[in-house]
């Protein structure tokens, strides 16, 4: 779903996307500006200190209730799968328990970035498997793999960077935007025919679904999540300079024989660029924080 769970297609990131500008490119700064220029409506971005724009207006195509029910039962499958196999771990695990203490001062901040958070069930589970992977569904349905804890050694801080980018994915309704442009290139003409009534419910939800787990997300979408993550973990109290050093892990494993994706892709060192340029943006609401 996210550039972190990509780590080992790199084929699947050719840059045909239409949205696949470095941030850094002209393409990225025209979009930008066009976000800021629309930017007065996204709601709360009055008191975001990061700068991300509104949303896309294309992922209205997509109704949000319908996608963050498909989201609830795909979740509720994957969570099965992995209990059958064992890899579910208990409410007991010290990992999930980490998991939770972190979600739980990260979850208040998420509503200024999309009202409908304010009525999400959020969840956080984790599945044992050495993937370097954590994912976010719409309607606030989170995973973590013990790979990515395991094997980049994250502290807390570093996680709760993880945490929020993947939180942003969701209330930057960042999969509703890319099922909704999928449409529109008519590859998702089925589920779109299905959205105009022609086909069951059922089966929307199925094949929303179905498509969460193999969301691709545009540089521009891992962008905004780096950013919008940065803040609502500065806000919940953990460090900023972790959302850099995570992504120097990163990098790290890519050069160990590990994913490949970040050593011979330049987003690397550009979101580490990004990330480092908005670090003074939040570093008041990190201190704020721990000033409680
Ligand atoms: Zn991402």
């Amino acid at each position: 779903m996210c550039f972190i769970c990509n780590l080992k297609t790199p084929a699947a990131h050719a840059d045909t996307d239409i949205d696949a500008a470095a941030p850094s490119s002209p393409r990225w700064q025209a979009r930008r500006a066009f976000l800021l220029a629309a930017g007065a409506g996204a709601a709360g971005s009055a008191m975001a200190q990061v700068d991300v724009g509104s949303s896309s207006s294309l992922r209205k195509l997509v109704p949000a209730e319908t996608l963050e029910n498909s989201a609830r039962q795909q979740y509720a499958k994957v969570l099965a799968e992995a209990r059958a196999q064992n890899a579910l771990a208990s409410d007991g695990h010290p990992q999930l328990q980490r998991l939770h203490a972190i979600a739980q001062k990260l979850i208040p901040h998420t509503t200024p970035w999309n009202q409908r958070a304010r009525d999400w069930k959020w969840q956080v589970n984790l599945i044992g498997s050495k993937q370097i992977n954590a994912w976010c569904m719409p309607g606030g349905k989170i995973a973590f793999y013990t790979g990515i804890l395991d094997q980049l050694r994250l502290n807390d801080d570093e996680v709760a960077m993880i945490m929020g980018h993947e939180m942003a994915h969701a209330l930057r309704e960042h999969a509703r935007e890319r099922l909704a442009k999928t449409q529109a290139t008519g590859i998702g003409l089925s589920i779109a025919s299905q959205l105009l009534g022609l086909g069951s419910l059922g089966d929307v939800a199925a094949s929303l679904g179905t498509q969460l787990l193999t969301l691709k997300y545009s540089r521009d979408d891992e962008t905004e999540s780096d950013l919008v993550g940065l803040e609502i973990a500065a806000r919940g109290g953990y460090r900023p300079e972790a959302s850099v050093t995570l992504w120097q892990k990163m990098q790290a494993a890519s050069g160990n024989g590990g994913p490949s994706f970040l050593s011979t892709h330049p987003s690397g060192n550009n979101r580490i660029e990004e990330l480092q340029v908005n670090l003074p943006k939040v570093q008041h609401l990190y201190e704020q924080a721990l000033r409680g």
